[in-house]
């Protein structure tokens, strides 16, 4: 099993985005520049949807100092760090703090050097290192601008569904006053007390807080945070994660349909239907989700919704129908919270916990994760339970998410392990109907991996394990191993 984690590893690793540089600018300044301003001519090209930039100098040991700012191709000031920070990023719908949100339209903008000391005598040699991203998407922006927050493979605990006072989220105004649209700090907080790896805020229809993600993200160093957005139409809602491209989220009867929303979505972003069985009505409108056609451009299903696991709008049976058609959709859970200051621990951030095996902590990689399927759901959002489920067939091996062939009489050999989850009892799962098989395996303390055999019959199976605890609650739902003939 580590070998075929190891591999899943490197697979993604090659994913990441180029580090090398579009654009390499040196030069040098001396005395002559002591308190000047200084222009260094960036030739954006067309096409150009972000500009990133990260900048050095040497002489510091000589109290060399230049500062750095950023002009528009009409020389307007698009943003100034000063000494601050020595790589900023700005696009049309977010910017490094220092800059503003600026469209990075083709022309001539300029870096911007402020050279408060240079001694007469000293110089200082710069390198500006400069991208133009093509795209919004995660997956394109340089990792000097976005490094994982942990290296290393690894099963990485999470929140993908939350709201802030940038769109409905609110809370207690400091004192204990009146409630008011809460701040993102006070969400990202909650996960981070609660020792989360990542939180996706994913507001309605808007990513004005992706600014303020990137204002954060440097002081939540444990805690990934996720700019994704929730599509939210009178007919449904679905989580958009991995890009910060404007997408009109408007689904107007006869005229607009989800499926041709989801054809304005950047391919390589993630879509996944949102609690998909709450009635729409006066107390959520627009909740339930009735395109069954435009469920086949998703590549995720939000299985579990906050509490709603082993309620009537459970959205596992819907998952589970989807499966049973052929679809393969990632079954992942979000606490949909609004209220960072929730105190009960079961109606906060981190419950229910989605739990995405990865080769780093990083917004790709966790979007590529669940994308591939390397993921269960821990319902009360533990610290520490693990489902993994894992086959091989042929020589073959698979995990969660996997495709697994095996033709009519191969042996099946599956392995599940599962942690901290003493008393409790698996259920394996095919085409979601009870197998049989380790249903009288109560799972002890530690660490367990329990093994089960079988023959395939040459079709098409769908694989997948729960954890009920004694009271036959949900604990844990992983996503299935796809028996393919
Ligand atoms: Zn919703
Ligand atoms: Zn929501």
């Amino acid at each position: 099993m580590r070998n075929l984690f190891a591999i899943l590893a490197l697979a993604a690793a090659s994913c990441a985005a180029a580090d090398q540089p579009d654009l390499v600018l040196r030069g040098r300044l001396d005395g002559a520049d002591h308190q000047t301003y200084r222009t260094v001519p960036i030739a954006v090209p067309p096409g150009t949807q972000r500009l990133t930039v990260a900048f050095s100098y040497d002489g510091k040991e000589q109290r060399s100092v230049i500062d750095l700012g950023l002009l528009g191709p009409d020389g307007a000031v698009v943003g100034w760090s000063g000494g601050n920070k020595s790589v900023f990023t700005v696009s049309a719908v977010d910017a490094t703090p220092s800059y503003l949100p600026t469209p990075t339209r083709a022309g001539t903008w300029s870096l911007l050097l402020g050279v408060p000391n240079l001694r007469k005598t000293a110089h200082a040699d710069y390198t500006a290192r400069v991208w133009f991203g093509r795209t919004l998407d995660a997956v394109d922006e340089p990792p000097v601008l976005a490094p994982p927050l942990r290296s290393g493979p690894g099963w990485y605990r999470g929140d993908l569904h939350s709201h802030t006072g940038h769109s409905d989220g609110s809370c207690a105004a400091d004192g204990g006053g009146p409630a008011v649209p809460c701040p993102l700090f006070l969400t990202a907080q909650a996960a981070a007390r609660r020792g989360l790896d990542f939180i996706a805020i994913t507001e309605h229809n808007t990513v004005a807080h992706a600014s303020e993600i990137r204002a954060l993200q440097p002081w939540f160093a444990r805690t990934l945070l996720l700019p994704g957005r929730e599509l939210t139409s009178f007919q449904g809602h679905a989580n958009l994660f991995g890009t910060l491209a404007p997408v009109d989220f408007r689904v107007m009867a006869g005229r607009r349909g989800w499926s041709d929303l989801l054809r304005t979505v950047p391919p390589r972003a993630l879509v996944s239907v949102n609690h998909p069985v709450r009635p729409s009505g006066e107390d959520c409108m627009g909740c339930g989700w009735a395109d069954q056609e435009a469920l086949r451009q998703a590549q995720a299903i939000e299985a579990v919704n906050g509490r709603d696991a082993d309620t009537p709008y459970s959205g596992i049976p819907f998952w589970q129908a989807a499966l049973d058609r052929g679809l393969r959709l990632t079954a992942i859970g979000g606490s949909d919270n609004h209220h960072a200051d929730a105190a009960d621990p079961q109606a906060s951030v981190g419950a229910p916990t989605t739990v995405v095996y990865a080769p780093e902590l990083s917004q790709p990689a966790i979007v590529d994760g669940i994308r591939a399927g390397h993921v269960f759901v821990d319902v009360a959002g533990t610290p520490d339970r693990l489902l993994a489920l894992t086959a091989e067939a042929n020589g073959h091996a698979a995990m969660m998410g996997d495709a697994l062939a095996a033709p009519a009489g191969t042996p099946v050999r599956f392995a599940l392990q599962v942690r901290a989850a003493a008393g409790m009892r698996p259920v394996i799962l095919v085409d979601g109907v009870p197998g049989g098989w380790l249903a009288d395996a109560p799972i002890g303390d530690g660490d367990r991996t329990l093994a089960f055999a079988w023959t395939a019959d040459g079709k098409r199976h769908t694989v997948r394990a729960e954890v009920r605890d004694a009271q036959g609650k949900l604990a844990l739902l992983g996503n299935p191993i796809y028996i393919r003939p």
